[in-house]
């Protein structure tokens, strides 16, 4: 499973276990080899629990169970969402639920062997990005970003380019982790992060050897003038603002694997950069 996509689901399911349980209520998180090829975890509350009517419901489009007010953004992704997600991992979700006793939502996944590339029904995700022929020169992008809204948004825009893998963290430190560990092509980094900025993110890859040369490309909210010059100034390879605009976007991304390419290319013939 892709370790994102389930830590967004699994979110999803704790916070409504919480949101919809009782007062001095309890959440219990299982996880069982629900037969020999699949795993299974498991979130039980103890809410007023669901009746079948409500049941059938669950997992329609803007259902939010009459609790879920507008004003919680960024919490998260809805149960729609998760069950999309399980079932592009190949997986399931499902529920059992008893009025008055609490309710238990479960995901089932496939085991695997090792690093595995999820399954793909249908429709143009994410995940249609495995699906590339061979010979071509896969590239790697990782974004470190903690608004699972930019997060989705960018890998809809990433998703039209077969050429390009897209990893993800969503801190300043995780983002140092997953990119010392895969060295990406090209890194496009938010600057307000929980725990270290994408500024401190982006001197401690500067100063590590292994990662120095990779292109970083700052995607922020900060628009004012001086941020993008202090970021400019630190070393950021572009430095964009958000709302993400396409164009400018696409282009900054290929600006930075050309960088990329031209950098590797370099190292091969031995030459300085
Ligand atoms: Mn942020």
């Amino acid at each position: 499973a892709d370790r994102t996509r389930v830590k967004q689901i699994l979110i999803n399911l704790l916070s409504n276990a919480v949101k919809y349980n009782k007062v001095g209520g309890a959440v219990v998180v299982d996880c069982t080899a629900s037969t020999a090829e699949r795993v299974r975890i498991s979130v039980k509350d103890t809410g007023e629990g669901l009746t079948p009517d409500q049941l059938t419901q669950l997992f329609q489009p803007f259902n939010r169970l009459g609790k879920e007010t507008g004003s919680e953004e960024g919490t998260g992704i809805g149960l729609m969402v998760s069950k999309r997600l399980v079932e592009l991992m190949d997986g399931e979700i499902g529920v059992e639920s008893t009025v008055g006793v609490g309710s238990v939502f479960w995901i089932d996944l496939n085991v695997t062997g090792g690093p595995q590339h999820a399954a793909v029904a249908t429709g143009p995700t994410a995940f249609d990005q495995t699906q590339v022929q061979e010979g071509t020169h896969l590239r790697t992008l990782l974004y470190v970003e903690d608004n699972p809204a930019n997060l989705m948004l960018v890998e809809d825009l990433i998703a039209r380019r077969p050429d390009i893998r897209l990893l993800s963290a969503m801190d300043g430190n995780s983002g140092v982790e997953v990119a010392r560990a895969s060295l990406p092509d090209v890194i496009l980094m938010d600057i307000n992060l929980p725990g270290i900025s994408g500024i401190q993110a982006l001197k401690i890859l500067r100063a590590d050897p292994a990662t120095a040369h990779i292109p970083v490309v700052a995607l922020s909210a900060n628009a004012i003038h001086r941020d993008i010059e202090k970021g400019l100034e630190a070393g950021f390879f572009r430095y964009l603002t958000k709302p993400i605009k396409v164009n400018e976007f696409m282009d900054a991304l290929d600006e930075a694997l050309n960088f990329a390419y031209t950098e590797s290319d370099r190292a091969k013939k031995g030459e300085k950069a």
